[in-house]
Formats: structure tokens, C-alpha cells, sequence
């Protein structure tokens, strides 16, 4: 699993450390700084951290292995 945040699309909003965070943090009022290569039992907080991000600027990318049975 591997995450992307598009750090210009990002308005340090940090509605993405609410929902995820082991695996995202504000260190300082604009500055994001996250996990890129999280564990995969992450996944459900990390999907709930890219839908509660208001400009959608994470992308998740999950391995085949990593997608489950309906991969
Ligand atoms: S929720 Fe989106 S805009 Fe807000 S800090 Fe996270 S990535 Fe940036």
C-alpha cells in the first residue's frame, strides 16, 4: 500500500489526521507530513482519510496482493 499526497492541491486542512492519525500529521499550521508506505491493516483509516479530505489530494495505491478477494 502506498500513499501520495499532493502537497499543492493540500490545504493543510488536517481532516486527514483526524481520520488517520498513526499515519498523517501537521507539524506546524501548513506543513503535512504522512506515512507513505503504511501497514496494510492502515487501510480502512486511510481510505476514510482520503474521503475526508476536502480537496482530494491523497491518492491511496493498493498492491493486488494487499486488495483482497474482489481485488
Ligand atoms: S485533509 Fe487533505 S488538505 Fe487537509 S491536510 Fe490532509 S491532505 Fe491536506
Amino acid at each position: 500500500m502506498r500513499v501520495v499526497v499532493d502537497l499543492n492541491r493540500c490545504q493543510a486542512y488536517a481532516q486527514c489526521c483526524f481520520a488517520a492519525p498513526e499515519s498523517f500529521a501537521l507539524h506546524g499550521p501548513e506543513v503535512l507530513v504522512y506515512d507513505a508506505a503504511p501497514p496494510p491493516e492502515r487501510r480502512r483509516e486511510i481510505e476514510r482519510a482520503v474521503q475526508a479530505c476536502p480537496v482530494r489530494a491523497i491518492l491511496l495505491e493498493v498492491e493486488p496482493e494487499e486488495a483482497g478477494s474482489h481485488g
